[in-house]
């Protein structure tokens, strides 16, 4: 790779573009270079809403997204009383909940014993005691569209980040291509928020240590009706778990299937999976007709993961490029937003210092922002894996109705833990707040 060349080192500013060598512009290499303070690679919930926030304050910020558009279908939509919080603090939440959306305050699963209801947040004091279902394509956009209002952001979609600009081990920016052709970004500091399969993050040789959750999710949409229950429905039994999402005017579903077995479903042929599915929701099969294609069908191979370390000179990674969730209790945005906050908080300061000369962010700052993230993270990752080790595992490897382990039976009876899960779900380990 040739080495693109500036022409000037000096005096440079955020926003302002450094103009490419005669020689650099030639080879076809790079079509021009950019300078902002802080480069987030990957328009998701955390680079989103990360940029958002240094923007408010006033920090040069661009975000490279490498789709288009935020259009995405089958992701996260879940949004929990602390993005909620968070959002009412930037003063946002009232507009936000003027999107569509509907709301969720509990999990009822129908198990061999009844309806058992193993989270309930209602009961959190919070003025958000509920989980809001919205589609993420509308909170990507308000976000985007509320970060616009500030003259030190800058967006360009459709830029697929493809190097990492390194001077003597550390990372001073991002090389993207685009329709128009190659373009370099330096900054002080480069963010990875580009999600589970991040090229920033193999870029800069990070490895995440991966476990093995022990299932895959099918998704699906099947058609609502007027007179269908509000909110979430699970089922679980016969070796299989069904999760509906209300999403107002059609219903999200998720069939969770043991890992690795959606090949030899596939060779069943669709009208197995239909057939499975209304034996585990027979209220839902009337509508499975819809369902008869494989191409209406979304498979997420489950995964979580946790880097050892989040952070090298110049990068720092957030998010899922830091940590995949299991989808378990489905916090993924969630803690992608809560470290995208205190990245935020820890690092404006110096960003704030460093517009004029693009000195890199002292690494200590970035390692600063994985010790306040790391504890919520591994906490929840623990709860998670348990969770799939002693209800999941073995709700799949079984045909038997499903009937919860004794101690999470008895959870809700006991006023002092009942209202556990519920926050942990909610806000995780610690609250998180945007500091001003
Ligand atoms: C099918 C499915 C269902 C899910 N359901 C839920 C749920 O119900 N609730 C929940 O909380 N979580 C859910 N999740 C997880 C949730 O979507 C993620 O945890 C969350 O989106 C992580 O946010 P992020 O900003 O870290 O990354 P992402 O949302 O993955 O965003 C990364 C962004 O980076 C962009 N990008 C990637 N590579 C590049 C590149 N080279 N250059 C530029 N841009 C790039 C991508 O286009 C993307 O926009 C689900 C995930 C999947 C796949």
């Amino acid at each position: 790779m040739a080495k693109t060349t500036v022409e000037s080192e000096a005096p440079w500013t955020a926003g302002g573009e450094i103009p490419v060598s005669g020689e650099a512009a030639a080879s076809g290499e790079v079509r021009d270079v950019k300078r902002t303070t802080c480069c987030v690679v990957g328009g998701g919930p955390g680079g989103a809403v990360l940029a958002l926030l240094l923007a408010r304050k006033g920090v040069d910020v661009t975000l490279l997204e490498a789709h288009p558009d935020f259009d995405r279908e089958f992701r996260g939509d879940t949004l929990h009383p602390s993005v909620m919080e968070i959002m009412d603090q930037l003063g946002l939440a009232d507009r936000l909940l003027e999107l569509r959306h509907s709301k969720v305050s509990s999990l009822t699963l129908q198990t061999a014993d009844g309806p058992f209801t193993p989270a309930d947040l209602s009961r959190l004091k919070t003025k958000f005691p509920y989980i809001t279902i919205m589609p993420q394509t509308s909170f990507l956009e308000f976000i985007a569209g509320e970060a616009k209002k500030y003259p030190s952001f800058r967006l360009v979609m459709g830029a697929r980040v493809r190097e990492l600009v390194e001077e003597d081990g550390v990372v001073r920016g991002v090389r993207y291509e685009d329709e128009g052709g190659r373009h370099e970004v330096r900054a002080a500091l480069t963010v990875g928020a580009d999600g589970r399969g991040s090229r920033t993050r193999k870029l800069a040789g990070i490895e995440p240590k991966k476990t093995s959750p022990p299932m895959d999710v099918l998704w699906f949409r099947l058609p609502r009706e007027d007179e269908d229950p509000a909110g979430v429905v699970g089922r679980f039994g016969r070796g299989h778990i069904a999760v509906m999402l209300d999403r107002d005017d059609y219903w999200q579903a998720g069939y969770v299937i043991p890992k690795g077995t959606f090949p030899e479903l596939r060779r069943e042929g669709v009208e197995e999976l239909r057939r499975q599915f209304g034996e585990l929701a027979p209220e839902f099969a009337d509508r499975l007709g819809h369902l008869t294609d494989w191409r209406q069908v979304s498979l997420l191979s489950v995964e979580s993961s946790r880097c050892e370390k989040w952070h090298k000179p110049g990068l720092l990674l957030i998010g899922d490029a830091a940590h995949v969730m299991s989808p378990v209790a489905g916090v993924g945005i969630n803690y992608a937003i809560q470290d995208a906050v205190e990245a935020a908080n820890i690092l404006t300061g110096p960003l704030q210092k460093n517009q004029e000369r693009l000195v890199p962010v002292d690494e200590k700052r970035l390692a600063a922002v994985q010790r306040r993230r790391e504890l919520p993270t591994r906490l929840i990752q623990a709860l998670q894996a348990q969770v799939q080790r002693n209800i999941l595992a073995p709700a799949l490897g079984s045909n038997a109705p499903f009937s919860p382990p004794l101690p999470l039976r008895l959870l809700p009876r006991i006023p002092v833990l009942r209202n556990i899960p519920g926050r942990l779900i909610g806000f995780g380990l610690r609250k998180v707040y945007v500091k001003d």
